[in-house]
């Protein structure tokens, strides 16, 4: 018996395959320096903690609202509206597992088959596969390296809008790039996207991991806040990934369309999380500062010893916890011909285990150098002096 044919449109997460060979050499008794994944280190603060419990043995076990409970929603709207600088309302905020099902319900709400999508490369593998599994031609936007990092190529992108282009998927700040768009950037997309009356799905997923200066949301700019679902999550800035609880933010049009999808997949997110969530948002933020602090120092050390390795290049990011290294030159002179040799020797000989490029969405055919990303998250300061100075003893000798 066959199975659904729409599912040869299904992508994956591959970073998850990394995680299996890492625990494949694990068990073989190795050490192993986690920079593949983008999970956190950091338990999740303790107020939070005690509200979640808190609403268990107060009986919030049942079904929640299908769009969220109105407390969380109004505590979101006023979030939003304090940090973005626009006006929202509980009724333009849906409560989700997560932020991820924001990427798969929008593109449900806005798209038809045919429909073309506009989306970052490299960017969240979970774009491409979302937007070819609901019937969409994925349309991948590229960058160029600039001695700022990774700038959105405005020209590459505005020659891919068609008559069929429907939507784009924007994020900022960026994964896998670390990078955050200027405001000529994000003033040349939103002009492009109001001349070609697009939909925005703004991924905000690492709107608050930054170090210095301050995040704009695109929805700032006139115009944008009609056509524009913001993906909101407490996975990273309250170390929540784990406990799933996010939000789509935007004009209650769409936003009823997705509490319809709610009420058809999940019925509701997590009651008693969604308590602990008004607990994250209104609690202290001394937890959130300190780990700002911590991801700071550890960025800094890695960016010193990854730019110290003869035939590596990086740029050091101001936001997210992602690096994007250039290592061209390192392969070719460790005669090393592909990124999944090189992840799978590194792993071997070193314990380092990264991700890189092909983690995120196809190669654009004009793509010459490669790359990997590290992300620093999830290991101590320790472990990035010992992993990534084995990584570079490995690669130069
Ligand atoms: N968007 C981006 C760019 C991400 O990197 C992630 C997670 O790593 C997500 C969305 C989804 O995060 P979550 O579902 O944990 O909220």
């Amino acid at each position: 018996m066959s199975l659904a044919k729409r599912l040869k449109n299904l992508g994956t997460e591959t970073a998850f395959k990394i995680s299996e060979l890492t625990f494949e050499w694990k068990n073989k008794g190795y050490k192993i320096y986690p920079f593949h994944i983008g999970d956190l280190n950091f338990p999740t603060p303790e107020h939070i903690v005690d509200i979640a419990f808190k609403a268990i043995k107060d009986g919030k076990t049942g079904y929640s609202p299908s769009p969220g409970i109105l407390a969380l929603r109004d505590a979101i709207a006023e979030d939003v509206t304090n940090s973005r600088g626009v006006k929202y309302d509980y009724n333009e905020v849906s409560i989700q597992p997560g932020g991820k099902p924001v990427i798969g319900k929008f593109i449900q709400a806005v798209i038809n088959p045919g429909d073309e999508v506009l989306y970052p490369s490299p960017g969240y593998p979970i774009y491409e596969s979302q937007i070819e599994y609901f019937g969409g031609i994925p349309k991948p936007y590229r960058f160029l390296e600039t001695n700022e990092g990774f700038k959105i190529d405005i020209g590459n992108l505005e020659s891919l809008i068609t008559k069929k282009t429907k939507a784009i998927i924007y994020n900022n700040c960026h994964n896998p790039l670390g990078v955050e768009s200027s405001d000529g950037e994000m003033e040349a997309l939103s002009e492009l996207i109001l001349k070609n009356d697009l939909y925005v799905l703004s991924d905000e997923a690492y709107f608050d991991i930054r170090y210095r200066g301050k995040t704009r949301s695109i929805v700032s700019f006139s115009g944008l806040k009609n056509r524009t679902i913001i993906l909101y999550t407490f996975s990273k800035k309250y170390a929540m990934t784990g406990w799933r609880l996010g939000a789509a933010i935007g004009p209650k049009r769409i936003i009823d369309v997705i509490n319809k999808l709610n009420v058809n997949i999940e019925s509701c997110t997590n009651h008693f999380v969604q308590y602990a969530g008004i607990s994250a948002i209104k609690g202290p933020d001394k937890d959130y500062k300190n780990m700002i602090q911590e991801l700071e120092e550890r960025r800094n050390i890695a960016c010193d010893i990854l730019n110290s390795i003869n035939g590596v290049r990086v740029y050091k990011p101001d936001t997210t916890f992602y690096l994007f290294p250039d290592v061209t030159e390192a392969m070719d002179k460790k005669g090393i011909k592909s990124l999944d040799e090189l992840v799978f020797r590194a792993i071997a000989d070193t314990g380092v285990a990264f991700t890189t490029r092909s983690h995120f969405g196809r190669r654009l055919p004009d793509e010459k150098r490669y790359y990997i990303r590290i992300a620093y998250s999830g290991v101590t300061k320790d472990e990035i002096r010992e992993g990534l100075n084995r990584l570079k003893e490995w690669l130069e000798n």
